[in-house]
């Protein structure tokens, strides 16, 4: 399959994805991230919720902010964690009011962190799929989901993981975005058994630029995801020298897109640490041009239309 390398209707669809700044500092970083990053003309872009200790406030508060200053759809990251059903269709409701129509629902870490037992809230929704159930009883709200290529940490097996995600599809979700990954072929081994299971909505993959190294490692030994030898064997003498650093990052994100491209992928997901020269860079490198402001707002509106 050979996809257009450009960006937009025809071509390679992006999504990025923010957290919520904790600081003034980070909040100037975060606007000029969102300003920079426009300009690849994004399909939307998503905040997270509750993750790291961020709550419903820091990111309702982003998302108002992100809708001030683009036309850029975005979608709010929403756990079901800790809530009762009763606070959880509060929140969307608020989130719903603000302008928010788009949502990624997902179960949550267990409250305790990860790696302790998952408890559900005896009044809420126990995991993503009734999750996903409530959001669609709730409204016509776009729906995407959580996807594991090297499976979830706490999953028995990859077969429980794809059933979870089926139970997710069959509730309502139209996308799934993946958890970061570094292999391509896992994640292709991974879309023949989701493809297997009668899974057909877009398994989007999430892209993981490394800004990094160590820091990227802790969080994958937690998260269930692995950093191969050959990206420990390019980062991991020059991660203290940034400009070594970057470079290699961008190549090595930019090999695997445009290997992902080269295997019929068209839809991408960035995780962005709230910086754009590394995205923007990785998105130059895999061949990529810059939407014209012009082109961009047609596009939006006519989105919005
Ligand atoms: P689910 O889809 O409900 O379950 C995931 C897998 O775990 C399933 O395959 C299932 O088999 C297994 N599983 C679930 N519960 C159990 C159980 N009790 N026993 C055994 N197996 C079980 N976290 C945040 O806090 N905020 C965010 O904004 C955020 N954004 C994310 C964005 C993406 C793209 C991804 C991939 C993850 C994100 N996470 C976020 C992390 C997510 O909350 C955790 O991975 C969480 O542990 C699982 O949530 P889920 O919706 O994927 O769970």
């Amino acid at each position: 399959m050979t996809v257009n390398p450009t960006i937009g209707a025809e071509g390679v669809r992006l999504s990025f994805e923010f957290f919520p700044a904790k600081t003034p500092e980070m909040e100037v970083q975060l606007w000029e991230t969102l300003e920079d990053l426009s300009g690849w003309d994004p399909d939307f872009v998503s905040v997270t919720y509750g993750a790291g200790g961020s709550t419903r406030t820091p990111t309702l508060a982003t998302l108002k902010g992100i809708l001030q200053r683009s036309h850029i759809p975005s979608a709010s990251h929403l756990t079901c964690v800790g809530s009762t059903r009763e606070e959880t269709h509060a929140i969307v409701e608020e989130f719903h009011a603000a302008g928010i129509h788009h949502f990624l629902a997902l179960r949550g870490d267990p409250r305790g962190g990860i790696g302790t037992a998952y408890e559900p809230h005896p009044g809420g929704y126990a995991n993503a799929a009734e999750l996903t159930a409530g959001l669609k009883a709730l409204g016509d709200f776009e729906i995407s989901v959580s996807a594991y290529p090297e499976k979830h940490p706490e999953s028995a097996d990859v077969a429980a993981d794809i059933d979870m995600l089926k139970r997710k599809v069959d509730a309502g979700a139209t996308r799934a975005l993946t958890q970061f990954f570094f292999e391509n072929d896992q994640y292709e081994r991974y879309l023949d058994k989701v493809v297997a299971a009668g899974i057909t909505i877009p398994i989007v993959p999430g892209i993981l630029p490394i800004h990094n190294l160590a820091q990227v490692r802790k969080f994958a030994g937690m998260c269930g995801a692995s950093v191969p030898d050959y990206v420990i064997a390019r980062l991991g003498t020059i991660d203290d020298l940034p400009e070594e650093r970057f470079k290699a990052a961008s190549q090595l994100a930019a090999e695997q897109v445009k290997d992902l491209i080269h295997r019929g992928v068209s839809e991408f997901h960035f995780y962005t640490m709230n910086r754009s020269a590394l995205v923007s860079r990785v998105l130059e490198l895999s061949g990529f041009q810059r939407v014209a402001a012009e082109a961009r707002n047609n596009t939006q509106s006519g989105a919005a239309a």
